[in-house]
């Protein structure tokens, strides 16, 4: 039992979550919030940021199922949290490319993340999904100088070409302070450009709009989660590299098959009938072949049974001829009450099924004579179990830094680390800039 629940709700999980439940679940919400998607979110961004870093830290998680928010305040070490939008660069791959936060200097403009959602049987056959991007270009009339007329483009004297200007103030005799902010003259720009001399074209910002088509290429047994890098697709911008385009996978909910790493997972429905005399059931696969599947002759089939088929799973993504398991678990359904009324027949079934145990030897007779007679009800649990029972990390973390675990570090768990061939161009950044994504 937990102390608090905000985190988890914060989350949408449960206590008790996965590592990759609980980085789906933050992987979901942040590109969902992330300010330069939905500005008006306010805060969410920041608390499911502050929620992801406390439960990835198996320390500061069991502080907090402890003793919940006021215990981590209180808690030894570092206490605080980190910057929302450095947890979101590591948790896409990186933020080492650019110039640190805060410099008005970046060598590139930000990575832009958006996610695309994939059907399974894309990620089984392979794909090509087309996706439109709104983004800035370098205005190609005025070659991205803001003005076509030879000096047009000047160099603002308010700040001397800084953007930035110093204000030195005298607070009393031998005490004087510095103060900067933005150019008042050049907002920031380090140039002027006259009215009459901007480019009509992208009226002196140097950069339009402009939609570009991009072609994503989902591989064979791609899983959710994994990024496409589009390398230099970003925003252009006159002094800066363009950075890059990431797209997110985001596998959608197939009906019959759950993905579990390489292993398909689907439940199949008998009736006691087919249970118990045999079956015959085909089932179609994600490239649209049809498995034939029956039991043995004198096969009996139980409740929760699982049966697998070797080479119907996914395909491995380092080599897609070799591909996972379908795994079937069954479910018997029984008839209803009252199936067959002619006790004859019901009589015939007994005769047919194995015979009842014997049972009662440990009474007397006398026992059983005196035996109460006792009516039998449907069973309604009474609503007093509390929620969220089951508390602590399913599976063994390992320690070491807060992050390392969480962000790829050595000794990491992660069920599908032979499948992860990452380009390893991974530096993802902040979402957003101008551009926006349409699916086609
Ligand atoms: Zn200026
Ligand atoms: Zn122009």
């Amino acid at each position: 039992m937990v102390k608090e629940m905000k985190f988890y709700d914060l989350l949408g999980v449960k206590p008790g979550v996965s590592d990759q439940e609980l980085k789906k679940a933050y992987r979901k919400l942040a590109l969902k919030y992330h300010p330069d998607k939905n500005p008006d979110a306010g805060d969410k961004f920041k608390e499911i940021s502050q929620a992801f870093e406390t439960l990835s830290d198996p320390k500061k998680r069991k502080i907090y199922d402890e003793g919940g928010e006021e215990a981590l305040k209180e808690g030894g070490g570092d206490s605080g949290f980190h910057n929302p939008m450095d947890i979101f660069d590591m948790f896409f791959g990186g933020g080492g490319s650019r110039g640190g936060r805060g410099s008005n200097r970046q060598r590139k403009t930000k990575d832009v993340i958006h996610q695309l959602n994939v059907r399974l049987a894309e990620l089984y056959n392979g794909a090509t999904r087309r996706l439109a991007i709104q983004k800035n270009v370098l205005c190609d009339k005025c070659g991205g100088k803001g003005g076509n007329k030879e000096g047009a483009v000047q160099q603002c004297t308010q700040c001397r070409g800084t953007g930035v200007e110093i204000h030195i103030r005298q607070l009393g005799p031998g005490m004087i302070t510095q103060m900067q902010s933005v150019c008042s003259q050049c907002h920031g720009e380090r140039e002027i450009i006259r009215e009459e001399d901007k480019c009509r074209k992208c009226e002196g910002h140097k950069v339009v709009r402009e939609r570009k088509l991009l072609e994503v290429h989902i591989n064979k047994g791609m899983s959710d989660g994994k990024t496409v890098r589009f390398q230099g697709e970003g925003d252009q911008h006159p002094e800066m590299e363009a950075g890059d385009v990431v797209i997110v996978l985001e596998e959608e909910a197939h009906p019959v098959f759950t993905r579990k790493h390489h292993d398909l997972h689907m439940r199949m429905q008998l009736n006691l009938s087919e249970a118990l005399c045999g079956f015959r059931r085909e089932i179609r696969t994600l490239d649209d072949r049809i498995l034939l599947i029956k039991s043995e002759p004198g096969q009996v089939i139980h409740e929760g049974q699982m049966k697998a088929i070797d080479n119907e799973g996914m395909p491995h993504l380092k080599n897609p001829y070799e591909k996972g398991m379908l795994v079937i678990q069954f479910e018997v359904k029984f008839p209803p009450s009252n199936f067959l009324t002619d006790a004859k027949k019901l009589s015939q079934l007994q005769s047919l099924l194995p015979a009842a145990p014997k049972v009662n030897q440990e009474f007397s007779k006398q026992e059983l004579a005196e035996a109460e007679e006792c009516n039998m009800q449907e069973y309604v649990p009474t609503n007093n179990a509390g929620r969220g029972e089951r508390a602590g990390p399913r599976g063994g973390f390992p320690s070491g830094h807060p992050f390392s675990s969480f962000f790829g570090g050595a000794g990491h768990h992660r069920q599908d680390s032979d499948d992860d061939d990452d380009d390893g161009t991974h530096h993802a950044g902040g979402g957003g800039g101008g551009v926006e994504c349409a699916t086609q």
